[in-house]
Formats: C-alpha cells, structure tokens, sequence
C-alpha cells in the first residue's frame, strides 16, 4: 500500500486538477495528486493561450501549467507523474492503483479531462496545435482574414464555422455526408452566412502543407473517390470529443456521450468522489471554467470530509 490513506487524491493535471490541488493543499487536506499520461494536460499541446485572464500579453500553455503546478506545489500539493490504472470506489477508504501499487483516499476529485476526436488524415500530427486545431474559442483569432475549414455535420461544426466568420476571410465546412446531424437552426444560420460555404460528400484525405504552415486539404468524394484540393491555412475539427473515464470501469455514472455527471454541486453519483472539468463538461471546455470548477470540487470535497467527523 502506497503510504496511509489521504484526505484527498485528485486525479488529473489540467487547469482543474492544479485548481483542486491549490485549494486541497492550502485547506490542509494533505492532497496526493497523478499528474497522468499527460502531465499538465490538454494545453501542453498549444503554444498561445490568450483567454486566460491574469496574462494581459498571454502565455505559452505549457509555461501556465508549470506556473499551476508550482503554486500548488508551494502549499503541499503532491505530485506524482502517474497514471491511474483502476480504482475502487465501493467503499470507503477509496482505492486507486498506479503501477500496480495501491493508495487510499476518504475522497477523490476527478479531472481527466477530453480527448478531442482528431481525423487521422494523413500529414495531420505535423499540423496538431499549429495550422489545425480543435477549439475555435481557443485559436480562431490567430486565423484573422485567412481561409479556413471546419470538419463535421454537427451542432459543434456549425457552431465553429459560425464563430470563426468573424476573423476568417472564408470558411468552408467538409461534411462526409449529405445530412447533417446538426439541429436545423444552427445548419441554417450556417447555410445562409455569405462567407460559409457547405460541401457534402467530402472527407479531408491529406493535409498539404508548405514552408509557412498549412496550406490546403486534399478532399475525397466517398462515394467515387474524386479527389479536389481546396486552400486553407487553417482548419478545425470538429467531430467530438471523448472525456477520459475508462479507468473507472463504469463506476460512477455518466450521460449517454460518457461525461461524468454531477448530483449535487460537484459530486459525482459516489458520495466522496467529485469531478471538474473537461470530463463533466461538454458545453464549455475552457481552461477557465476548468479551473472553476476545480475550485468548486475541492471546496466541495473539504466541506463533505467535515461533514463526515
Ligand atoms: C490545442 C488546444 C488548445 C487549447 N487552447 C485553449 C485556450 O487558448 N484557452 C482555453 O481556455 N482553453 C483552451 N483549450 C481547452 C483547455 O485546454 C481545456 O478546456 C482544459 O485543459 C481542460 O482542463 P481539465 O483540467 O479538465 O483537463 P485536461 O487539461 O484535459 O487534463 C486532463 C489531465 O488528466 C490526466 N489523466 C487522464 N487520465 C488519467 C489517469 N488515468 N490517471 C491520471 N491522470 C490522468 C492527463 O494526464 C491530464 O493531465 C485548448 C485545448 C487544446 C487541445
């Protein structure tokens, strides 16, 4: 058995895993923290990070997550560069296995995150966080007066394409189908945009790139194989997300898309386990609202350990 039993191990090194273990460290909950596969979590993969307020010039990600990691370090977080493998929340003290060496909790606070859905197109890891990306709130703005492309049928597609007209000269969404999954308010409105344009019956093939970055996708027609090449120097997929919950083999309840929900403020369906984040929330996914909710969990789990002496 790693060690005795915390107050609280939290699981996850985003913006909310750093935000609870901030707050868990300075209550005084002696917080144990596995950091993940993906120490520091999603923004490790982005360069700028504009919307955080606090950065009136904004931050590289990965400079922000060492900067949350060492404040909650200064209050006695600790952090281990671990993956969970499973846990067991039937009881209490609960239990969490890493590399086969097992720890216990009184509470866990989850913040996992989402993975974006990525197209595996080919020439697409090299684009990953520079010409193409998964978050127009995030980086449409560095894609001012230049084309760009949205990939998907869905409610998420129409709402980028839609919100990216405002910095893009032309967007252009590539649907692999002829029906949308879209609600038709939202198809609609980016139907008639004059600066959307909508083709069917397209899948992006390849990704073309030059010397200054990403310039076009080579799109196939699914049903014959034609190829076309359209420009762009920027594209967003936009084909789903799915949060990071295969390690709890089903023990806590989710929703139909497999996000942990909430029953009461921020506790999952086990009393004692809370979560915050990209893994409860598919509305917003910011770093900002990640680390809110991060807030909320741990003083939620502070008040529900007092509420069990
Ligand atoms: C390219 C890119 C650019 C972005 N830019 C911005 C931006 O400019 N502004 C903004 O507000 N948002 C941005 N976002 C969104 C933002 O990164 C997320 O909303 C935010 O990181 C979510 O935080 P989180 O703490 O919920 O989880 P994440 O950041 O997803 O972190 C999840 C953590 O869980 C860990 N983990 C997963 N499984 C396990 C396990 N089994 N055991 C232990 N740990 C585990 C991972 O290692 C990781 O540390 C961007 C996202 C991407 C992908």
């Amino acid at each position: 058995m790693g060690g005795q039993s915390r107050g609280v191990i939290i699981i996850g090194s985003g913006p909310a895993g750093y935000t609870a273990g901030l707050y868990t460290a300075r209550a005084l909950l002696n917080p144990l923290m596995f950091a993940g596969y993906m120490s520091g979590g999603q923004l490790m993969l982005t360069s700028d990070v504009e919307n955080f307020p606090g950065y009136p010039q904004g931050i590289g990600g990965p400079e922000m997550m060492v900067d949350m990691r060492e404040q909650a370090e200064r209050f006695g977080l600790e952090v281990q560069d671990k993956n969970v493998e499973r846990v067991d929340v039937s009881k209490r003290p609960f239990r969490v296995w890493v590399e086969g060496q097992e720890f216990s909790a009184e509470s866990l606070i989850i913040c996992t995150g989402a993975e974006a859905i990525w197209l595996g197109a080919k020439g697409e890891e090299d684009q990953k966080g520079r010409g193409i990306s998964t978050c127009a709130t995030c980086d449409g703005a560095f894609f001012r007066d230049e084309e760009i492309i949205v990939v998907g049928g869905g409610d998420s597609a129409m709402e980028e394409a839609t919100f990216l007209t405002r910095f893009a000269s032309k967007v252009t969404i590539i649907h692999r189908r002829e029906v949308f999954k879209a609600s038709k308010v939202m198809y609609e409105r980016a139907l008639n945009h004059p600066k959307i344009e909508i083709k069917t019956f397209r899948q992006v093939r390849e990704w073309v790139a030059d010397d200054s970055g990403l310039s076009g996708a080579l799109l196939e027609d699914p049903r014959d194989g034609s190829e076309e090449l359209i420009n762009c120097t920027g594209a967003f997929i936009a084909i789903g997300h799915k949060p990071i919950t295969g390690f709890l083999d089903g023990q806590l309840e989710t929703d139909s898309d497999g996000y942990l929900v909430h029953k009461e403020n921020t506790m999952t369906s086990v009393p004692g386990i809370f979560a915050a984040g990209d893994v409860v929330d598919k509305r917003y996914r910011q770093a900002i609202t990640a680390a809110g909710m991060g807030c909320q969990a741990a003083i939620d789990a502070e008040r529900w350990l007092e509420d069990q002496n």
